[in-house]
């Protein structure tokens, strides 16, 4: 099993300070749509899915104003899973099995490019998505890239535990992919637990946005992360709580591997230890403690 980490894609959002805490206030930032491709006996599995080739082909129409304006998508489809794919030599056809942490447009907008695969969602995101309950959810939740009928499999909790977790298991036996619900940001909100031999990698999803947020000394976040988040969680109190506990469960089992969905820090130490891997032939191992840069 093999797991590729791609960003999907890059965005470039208002204010690299506001979002990276340099770069000019003026100047935009770099934020990844940080995914998951695993090579698994049973076909390829995706952990998120980014932005897909219909939303950089029709970003109004499929992403809206709003988002266009303030988080600059790129549009080259080559920035997608699809394109992504490509690049690592491997086949869209094989595409069994996507786990998306959650269904927000920058997590979802690929999904349509892998219409024959099963999509693992936790049972309360797949409610929230399919009928927003406010304007903040009519905005994040984007119909139009679920409209081609995505087979869906929900998940519920069924009293399995993952590290003093909640898990739910989505993939068993090739591969052993964990939702762990960290609902806050979304009503259904959850991150991804992949084995990786002895340990497990976690994308964590938007449960958190800096790496910093991670240092289980001294947490910060740039002020545009902090009050972004702030404003997108429908549940600031359980947002904030998750955080707490993804710190002690990076502090205290280096054995797991957290990373977010936006944070291009801790991308980049991925992308830089597979470089090293291929380089060397061996697997390696990335710093387990992303907050301590
Ligand atoms: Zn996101």
């Amino acid at each position: 099993m093999r797991v590729h980490h791609i960003t999907a894609p890059t965005l470039c959002p208002l204010s690299a300070t506001l979002v990276n805490g340099a770069g000019g206030l003026f100047r935009r930032g770099r934020m990844v749509c940080h995914c998951l491709v695993i090579e698994s006996d049973d076909g390829l599995i995706l952990v998120d899915t980014g932005l897909g080739t219909a939303d950089v082909a029709d970003p109004k129409k499929r992403l809206g104003t709003w988002f266009n304006t303030i988080m600059g998508p790129p549009r080259d489809p080559a920035e997608t899973v699809v394109g992504e794919l490509a690049r690592l030599g491997l086949r869209r056809e094989d595409v069994r099995h996507i786990v998306p942490t959650h269904l927000d447009l920058d997590h979802a907008g690929g999904l349509s490019d892998f219409p024959e695969a099963t999509v693992h969602i936790f049972a309360p995101e797949h409610a929230a998505a399919m009928a927003p309950a406010s304007a903040m959810e009519r905005a994040r939740y984007r119909a139009v890239q679920w409209s081609h009928g995505p087979r869906w499999l929900l998940h519920d909790r069924a009293g399995e535990t993952w590290f003093g977790f909640d898990g739910v298991r989505a993939l068993s036996g090739a591969a052993e992919v964990l939702l762990i619900p960290l609902e806050g940001h979304t009503r259904g909100h959850c991150g991804v637990a992949v084995r990786q031999g002895a340990g497990w990698l976690l994308h964590a999803g938007d449960a958190y946005f800096h790496h910093r947020e991670m240092d289980p000394e001294h947490p910060t976040c740039t002020r545009g992360l902090a009050i972004f988040q702030r404003i997108a969680a429908v549940d600031d109190t359980q947002r904030r709580q998750n955080q707490v506990r993804l710190r002690e469960l990076g502090r205290d089992h280096k054995e797991v591997q957290i990373h977010s969905a936006h944070c291009p820090v801790e991308f980049d130490r991925f992308a830089e230890a597979a470089q090293v891997e291929s380089a060397s032939g061996m697997p390696v191992k990335t710093t387990p403690a992303p907050g301590l840069l």
